[in-house]
């Protein structure tokens, strides 16, 4: 079931709760692994009540980590990355288990994750307040930063280590205690981060993991009037709901939600270099991020070129058990993901797209499905509208910049764009004109943990990582002295 793992303390059926270890009982959630359907193991089914007291505790444990010096935290956050690190292997072989990317893609989010960790161990120091010239000739102004308090943070299976660091980085190193929901598919992953928080020094009670219902857990973190931030990613569906649940607290909210990323082809491009970046940009945790090009767009000069390559290129890579060698790509998360492709596909090809790679359920069975592409796709298809969150790039035909800029505009969603072009002119033009909080220009690849990550429009509010994610888990407090 759980490959083998060199240390099996880190796989641990067990919340953390208010600084204790709450094991599985009776009352229990089964993980399973998406690409064999095999039971993995058990992690508790917690609600309200435990949520509540790993808030209580929270609070009383955030005054004195706050009141430690900020190299305090940070060599407490440090030794955390080292022994991430030092797990890489083993983090790596359970994420493959529980989630079922590639196991190299999953080593590859386990470094990314500790990256997180020690970008806020050292962001963490420079925290700077000001000191503003004063409006009165008595008068001096000071302007401190300061953690918010206890935070809630609600993370998704897509990602089920880099979803936490960076919003726990961050958190603990300003000085705040952070209340964590991972999601139910990928548990594991997050409860390890907890046994090597307890092994790096974090008092425990700043950081505790609870498993189960997410609307029990979820609405008691939102009700909790100690609570001061919410830290969300997921759907904008849910996101929304959150957004409305933390109203009457007036709670600081971070919400990285739904994409539908646009990857445009101008005839300018570097084709070859167009076809590596869309499979990143593309196939990436085989489609499942919210960052993934779900909509690809190519002008008319280079369209066939490019479809032709990107099937060959997406053709000579391989699907099958994230522990196999050389696989590329592994299973959708579940039955329900697989729906959505099945879904998508079946409309596009019903209404006149053409199938030249893939389109159809993997022979593995499961949750498994070939890596695809379709051509000659329009708007009135669902791959238009819709995140489909999984292998199928569909490939919209385009004219003109303008044409090609107001189709990559015309959702609701604004999170991640990508495109290929080499005129100077144009890249800034095209750059400045596509309403998305993140722009990849000649990279399929832009997740760093030294950038601003977040989207505008129904993408979410805030950003993380880079010295602005810091920034929301703390308060400003302005001190007026008359001198
Ligand atoms: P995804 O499509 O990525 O699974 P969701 O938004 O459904 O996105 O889930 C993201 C996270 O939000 C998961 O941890 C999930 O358990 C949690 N979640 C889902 N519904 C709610 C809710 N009503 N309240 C709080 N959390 C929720």
């Amino acid at each position: 079931p759980m490959p083998k793992l060199n240390d099996p303390e880190l796989l641990k059926e067990a919340c953390l709760v208010a600084g204790k270890w709450v094991p599985a009982g009776e009352n229990a959630i089964e993980v399973t692994n998406p690409s064999t359907g095999e039971v993995i193991g058990r992690v508790p089914k917690l609600g309200a009540r435990e949520t509540d007291e790993a808030i209580e505790a929270a609070r009383i444990a955030q005054k004195p980590w706050a009141a430690r010096t900020a190299e305090d935290r940070a060599n407490v956050l440090m030794k955390w990355h080292d022994l991430m690190m030092a797990a890489q292997d083993d983090l790596g072989a359970m994420m493959t288990a529980e989630q079922g990317k590639p196991l190299a893609e999953a080593k590859g989010e386990v470094a990314y994750g500790a990256s997180f960790i020690k970008w806020f161990a050292e962001e963490c120091r420079r925290t700077n307040g000001e000191v503003i010239p004063g409006h009165q000739p008595d008068k001096r102004i000071v302007v401190l930063k300061q953690p918010v308090g206890v935070v809630a943070a609600i993370t998704p299976w897509n990602f089920p280590n880099a979803m936490i660091t960076r919003k726990a980085g961050p958190a603990l190193g300003a000085g705040c205690a952070m209340v964590l929901k991972p999601a139910s598919q990928t548990p594991f992953s997050a409860i390890a981060l907890g046994v090597l928080a307890e092994r790096a020094g974090l008092p425990l009670e700043l950081f505790s993991i609870l498993t189960g219902s997410a609307s029990a857990i979820g609405g008691a973190m939102t009700a909790s009037p100690t609570v001061r931030a919410l830290t969300f990613t997921g759907s904008t569906e849910v996101g929304a709901k959150l957004y409305e649940q933390c109203a009457p607290t007036i709670k600081k909210l971070g919400l990285e939600l739904g994409g539908n990323a646009p990857f445009l082809v101008f005839d300018d491009a570097d084709v070859d270099a167009a076809v590596d970046g869309a499979v990143i940009a593309k196939f990436r945790n085989n489609g499942q991020t919210c960052v993934c090009a779900n909509r690809i767009y190519v002008q008319s000069g280079v369209y066939n070129e490019f479809a032709e390559k990107l099937a060959a290129k997406v053709g000579s890579m391989k699907t099958g058990d994230g522990f196999d060698e050389g696989i590329n790509f592994g299973p959708l998360i579940d039955e329900a993901g697989l729906e959505k492709v099945r879904e998508h596909v079946e409309d596009a090809k019903s209404k006149g797209a053409k199938v030249i790679l893939g389109g159809e359920a993997h022979e593995k069975g499961g949750t498994f499905w070939q890596p695809t592409v379709l051509t000659g796709v329009d708007t009135s298809m669902k791959v238009a509208t819709e995140e489909t969150f999984g292998p199928v790039a569909p490939l919209f035909r385009f004219e003109t910049e303008e044409e090609a800029v107001d189709a990559a505009n015309a959702t609701e969603f604004g999170l991640a764009s990508y495109f290929y072009a080499r005129d100077l002119s144009r890249v800034w033009r095209v750059s400045e004109a596509l309403d998305y909080g993140m722009v990849g220009i000649n990279t399929g690849l832009i997740s760093t943990a030294v950038a601003p990550f977040g989207g505008v429009k129904h993408s979410g509010l805030g950003r993380e990582g880079s010295s602005h994610g810091m920034e929301e888990f703390m308060e400003l407090k302005y001190l007026c002295m008359n001198v």
